[in-house]
Parts: C-alpha cells; structure tokens; sequence
C-alpha cells in the first residue's frame, strides 16, 4: 500500500456515447483495462475502480486483477456519489487520493507521477492544466476529504478546485492530448488513430535486460550476434541492466565473451552498483552502511566509499539489502533494529522470488517483505520497475528517457520501469512473460516481439523504409 490511492471514476452511462464505453476495445484491450493501468503502472496502490452502470457487464473483465473493484448503486445521481463511493473505500491511512476518469486514455503515469510531487512539494490540491482550464487527472490531500464526500450532482471534484478556499497547484499537461476525453462516437474514431506511438527511427540507444532476453541460462537466444551488430552498426549506445545485484559486471562481460561477443564493463549495471551510486549521490563524504546481502553488494558498497558493519557492530546510518545466500536471523535482526532506530532502508531489486534449479525460491523482494513487515518501514528500491537504476544507465549514456528502447521480457519489472521512466519500450516473448501474461498485464509494452531477431529485423525495416 502506498500513501496515495487512486480512485478511477467509471460508473457513469456513457448517455452520449450509445453503449458502455468502458468497453470500447483501446489498444487491443477494453477501455477500462487500459485506463486503469495508468495509475497501476505509476505505482499507486490501492487502486479503487467505481463501477455504476453497466457493472455486471464490466466487472467479469477486472477479475483476478490487482484492482479494487466498489459499486456505486446510485450511479444515476451523478459523479458526486462515486467520488463518496471512493472516498469510502480508501484505507484508513491513506494521505491523498488521485482521481481520475475512465475515458480519458491518454494519460500518462509520467503525468501522475508530477502531480504526486507537487502534493510531496506541498500542494493541498493538485489539478491538471489542460487547454487553458483545470480537469482531472487530480489530487486531494485527505484534509479534503470530508468535502469531497459532501459534493452533490455531476460537477464532482472540480466544484471543489473551483471554490475551494486553497489555491490548486496546476500541472501542466505536456503532451497535446493528454487529458483528452471521449464523450461521442466521433470523439472515439478521431482519438483512437492518435494514440502515439514511438518511432524506431528516432532512438539513439537501449536499455536491455540479459536473461530471458539475451540468454536462457546457458544458451544463447536467437538473434544474440546480429543484435549487437546492429546496435554497433548503427551507433547506437547500450547497456545491459539487471536487477540481480548477485554477479559483477566481469561475469556478465565474461558470459557475453563465451557466445563471442566482446564488450566492456562500463555497459553493464547491476541493481548492487546502482544502489551503492544512488547512496553515494545523497551521502558523498560515505558513512556506516550495514549490508545484508552478497559479494556483489558488499563491493559495490566498498568501492563507492562506504564502511560496512556487521552484524555484531551497533551503529550504522544506512540498511542496504540486497539477495543473501547466507541469509540467518541474526542478520535480519539486525537489520530490523537498525532500521526501527532510523537508519535509512535500501532495497537493491524488489524481485519477490529466484529462479532456482528446484522452482522459484524466496528472493531480494521476500527478504524486504520480512523487514517492511519487523519495522512499518518501505524501502527505497532501485532497481526495475522502480527507475534509479534506469536513470543511471541514461546518465551513463547520456541520453533521455524517449531516446531509448527499453528492452526486456518480464512485464512487472522491465517494462513497467520503462513505463515509469517514461521511455518507449519493447517486450521479447523469448523469456518468463508470453502472450497469455501480456493480454491479462495492466501494463502494456509499446512493442511485442517473439525474440532479438524479430526486434532487429523490424527495426532495420524501418530504418529502411522509413516506416514505423
Ligand atoms: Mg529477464
């Protein structure tokens, strides 16, 4: 659960649109599917959807879906009653809520992701500027609540940014259509041919992920030799991320020179150096970090400056976890003390489990769950689908967000990072996630290929052709 819950506004009738609008197919996927994958991709948590009308037809689709689903019985009294429906739903401590519409597909978590700032920086309401006016996509600190609750008939939240005694802080809408809403079936074949769509053409660089996408274990996956020619071919920057924080860059260099293909350290990052950077930044003259964690971690600290402590040691300003092999209780008891006495709490990658030779076995995400859990405490992570990793890559290259492809084949973590980075990206079929994973995900990648081959032809073909 995170401090900020959104609450998705679909009960309504849909009165000029004909039919339920919820169900309007949107990128291959019904409308509401789409949408409410924008504040799940942003990494709000709980997601409350208010269904009204037409909600024995569109429930059946949110099932099994990491959505919380209330219904609003009295739908036909307009959208007042759904923002009291959310609000009813929200869990007792949650600090802001995020409204946002259900026909409005061109919202972006980036977009979410600054209005939560704006309220981190202070702003009691924050509301989207979009064409010269205030609208939803918005936010409400629960000092508003019980106002929010009280709103009567259809003019809903903006009653409450247009009266309201505080000034809202106004995030402007960075792209033309973004808060761009369907009301009418004109609206629908006008938008649904804009949805943008990045360009090949346009990039000058990757991030990519190895296993599941350059690899499977000791194979090498189709497309492996032609994928670096053509990131050389073309001058395009790379580097290869992982969130396992267990190997150093030397073994994966070392790997890649098995299957003949030479490249220098500097491309690979691991979630263990990204999160002894991410320290160093905030903490430059070092300090006392107790690491719970592998070789990897406790280099990669090292070399950033920073004095470890162990377990027997007392004060230390920082946690930093990372998958431990030698995992005991003594550690994580440590680990808990320190961090209920203030310590600061990293995460290097939030993977939940390890693939093992015998099945899935607990991994850095299970050992973060123990301590979230011994503490009341979230951790910081760096790694995917969280984006210091990433940034750090783009830093390395010197490159923005939209001038990379993000590449991997694991929707919740690849490619939800470059979701949240705000980058176009790709997903490989060659890995963990397939067809079935991708058609039910709240996260939907701008490319889908079946491995490296297919990436690299269809990219040649529009460096060619001049097509998309
Ligand atoms: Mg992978």
């Amino acid at each position: 659960m995170s401090r900020i819950a959104a609450v998705l506004l679909a009960a309504g009738e849909a009165a000029r649109f004909g039919r339920p609008k919820q169900l309007i197919p949107w990128q291959g996927r019904p409308l509401i599917l789409h949408t409410a994958g924008i504040p799940w991709s942003a990494g709000l948590d709980p997601v409350i959807v208010v269904l009204g009308a037409a909600a024995e037809q569109i429930a059946p689709l949110l099932e099994g879906q990491p959505l919380q689903v209330v219904r609003n019985y009295r739908w036909r009294e307009g959208m007042g009653s759904s923002l009291c429906v959310g609000l009813a739903a929200l869990p007792p401590r949650t600090e802001a809520v995020l409204f946002l519409t259900v026909d409005q597909p061109f919202v972006t978590p980036a977009h979410l992701r600054r209005l939560i700032a704006a309220w981190e920086a202070g702003a009691s309401i924050a509301v989207t500027r979009w064409q010269r006016r205030r609208t939803v996509p918005a936010l409400f600190d629960r000092r508003h609540f019980a106002q929010l609750a009280a709103l009567q008939g259809d003019a809903g939240g903006r009653q409450l940014f247009d009266k309201a005694t505080e000034r809202p802080v106004e995030v402007e809408a960075g792209q033309p259509l973004l808060a761009a809403d369907i009301d009418t079936p004109a609206d629908y074949e006008r938008l649904r041919a804009r949805h943008p769509r990045p360009d090949l053409r346009g990039l000058r660089g990757v991030l990519c992920d190895m296993d599941g996408v350059l690899w499977h274990g000791l194979e090498p996956l189709p497309g492996l030799h032609d994928f670096f020619a053509f990131l050389r071919r073309h001058s395009l920057a790379f580097t290869l991320v992982t969130n396992n924080a267990s190997k150093t860059p030397r073994q994966y260099v070392e790997k890649l020179r098995r299957f003949g293909i030479e490249i220098g350290e500097e491309a690979v990052l691991n979630s263990a150096i990204a999160a002894a950077t991410y320290l160093h930044e905030r903490r430059p003259n070092g300090g006392r970090v107790y690491p719970v964690g592998g070789p990897g971690v406790h280099a990669a600290l090292r070399e950033a400056g920073f004095t470890l402590v162990d377990e027997e040691a007392r004060g230390a300003d920082v946690v930093v976890v990372g998958w431990d092999p030698h995992l005991t209780w003594r550690k994580m008891a440590r680990a808990t003390l320190l961090i209920r006495n203030g310590a600061a709490f990293i995460g290097t990658n939030p993977d939940l489990t390890f693939p093992a030779e015998e099945g899935q076995v607990p991994g850095n995400g299970a050992q973060l769950a123990m301590l979230e859990a011994a503490t009341g405490r979230k951790p910081t992570v760096v790694g995917k689908p969280e984006t210091a990793l990433y940034r750090q890559a783009l830093a390395r290259m010197g490159l923005r967000p939209q001038e990379v492809l993000v590449i991997g084949d694991r929707l919740d973590t690849d490619i939800l990072g470059g979701v949240r980075l705000g980058a176009p990206t790709a997903l490989l079929l060659s890995g963990v996630h397939g067809e079935e994973a991708l058609r039910r995900a709240l996260v939907h990648p701008d490319f889908v290929f079946d491995d490296l081959a297919a990436l690299v032809a269809a990219w040649e073909e529009a460096l060619k052709g001049g097509q998309r």
